[in-house]
């Protein structure tokens, strides 16, 4: 079966969820922003880093964070995900896409992170080599329910659009 692609846009999606447990700080796009709970999980948790990681994977076509960084794989534990996003978007780049722009959502009841956005947005910009033009970010909240509602977790969501480079 022969590929028909008449674009050379693609577009990818990521999403992750974290759980949340006291303790601090909130690890969020590489940034830590002040609370009284954090992110639990292999790495250090970066339940944003992991969205957009996956975003750019998938807008690639390439196998997803967990199939590269397996939480099985002690290397991994307490990782940094920045780490593991410069990784990953080198394999982006090695397929032979450049990154146009990225739009996220985190989903928190708490903290506020109305004042972190633009700090967020700036440093994944920065692991990424781009401008922080190109990184929407924006901040809802479980507006009471579930489990974001609940505070017990906080998830993430991005979406990609990457660009064939000229051979
Ligand atoms: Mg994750």
């Amino acid at each position: 079966m022969g590929r028909n692609i008449t674009s050379n846009l693609r577009i990818g999606f990521g999403e992750d969820t974290h759980r949340l447990e006291p303790g601090g700080p909130l690890r969020l796009g590489g940034v830590d922003v002040p609370h009284d709970r954090q992110l639990i999980g292999h790495s250090d948790a970066d339940v944003l880093l992991h969205a957009v990681t996956d975003a750019l994977l998938g807008a690639a076509t390439l196998p997803d964070i967990g199939r590269i960084f397996p939480n099985t794989d002690e290397a991994n534990r307490n990782r940094d995900s920045a780490e593991l996003l410069v990784i990953a978007a080198n394999k982006v780049a090695k397929a032979g896409y450049s990154i146009v722009n990225l739009d996220c959502v985190v989903h928190a009841q708490r903290p506020k992170l109305a004042d972190y956005l633009d700090a967020i947005r700036h440093r994944v910009a920065n692991i990424l080599g781009l401008d922080p033009h190109q990184i929407g970010l924006k901040a809802k909240t479980g507006e009471g329910v579930g489990p974001v509602g609940h505070e017990e977790a906080i998830v993430a969501r991005c979406v990609a659009l990457l660009e064939e480079m000229d051979a």
